[in-house]
């Protein structure tokens, strides 16, 4: 699963070495450190769905003009999914178009990938409800000089300080059914109807809010008063009730299920 950044031209050093929680990293990164900014060119992010929100949101946009402006949709080979990463600029270093030169423009709600950098998500074993919130790798690029400073993190204290356990936990659904899906055999393919359901629920919120207050849907599947208000109010609440929804509907007859 491919949740890291990765330059093109300058391939990452990936410790193969399994961080958990608790393992340490030294580094830091801050406008001081003479590659500012270098990370932010020539990579590939996949957005979560949480960054799409967040994202949409900071720019005054709907999920779909977003999706429009900023993205791009790609296929996820082991899962047969589709996922989407930030378009980058057409420029010479292949420039993220929230970078600018005294940092990102977007900081406070930038993506998970960005967030976790310089570590990777090494597996999305990650299961809901569960205590195991899967492990981590390093990725030593060249260019990043926030490996030379002093300052020591454990994964713990990396991913709060980040914010990326707020993610994570939103995010748990979606990397459940990327999980789910990757684990079936290889003959059993989800129709195209499936994998469209499983774009708008993800990526296109603004859409799947329309396909619950103004369609069939509420009479096809009852929701109780108070699931109904969340949802009504909440785009988080709306993306956490369409996961479960999608995981019921598509693995309903996963042998993984239980
Ligand atoms: S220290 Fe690393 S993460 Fe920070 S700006 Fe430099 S390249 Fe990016
Ligand atoms: S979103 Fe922000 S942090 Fe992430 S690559 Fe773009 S400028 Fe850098």
């Amino acid at each position: 699963m491919d949740m890291v950044s990765e330059s093109n031209d300058n391939p990452a050093r990936i410790q193969p070495v399994r961080l958990e929680l608790d393992s340490k990293i030294k580094f830091s990164c801050h406008k001081g450190v003479r590659c500012f900014t270098q990370c932010c060119r020539g990579i590939r992010i996949l957005l979560t769905p949480y960054d799409i929100i967040r994202m949409k949101n900071r720019l005054g946009l709907s999920s779909e003009d977003f999706l429009a402006i900023y993205t791009e949709p790609q296929l996820l080979e082991k899962t047969d999914l589709p996922v989407i990463t930030l378009k980058l600029l057409d420029d010479d270093a292949k420039s993220c178009p929230f970078v600018r030169e005294d940092g990102c423009l977007i900081y406070a709600d930038r993506p998970s990938t960005c967030r976790y950098y310089p570590l990777g998500v090494a597996s999305l074993s990650h299961k809901e409800n569960a205590d195991d919130e899967g492990f981590f790798i390093l990725i030593e690029e060249p260019h990043c000089k926030g490996f030379e400073e002093d300052k020591v993190w454990t994964i713990r204290d990396w991913r709060k300080d980040q914010g990326v356990d707020v993610d994570d936990d939103i995010n748990a659904g979606w990397t459940d059914l990327l999980v789910r899906k990757r684990s079936f055999p290889k003959n059993i393919a989800l129709t195209e109807k499936s994998k469209q359901l499983f774009f708008m629920v993800s990526y296109n919120i603004d859409q799947f809010r329309d396909f619950v207050f103004n369609s069939s849907f509420l009479t096809r599947y009852p929701i109780d008063d108070e699931t109904l208000e969340k949802i009504k109010t909440s785009e988080i609440e709306l993306l956490r009730f369409g996961l479960n929804w999608l995981k019921s509907l598509l693995f309903r007859d996963s042998p993984n299920e239980g």
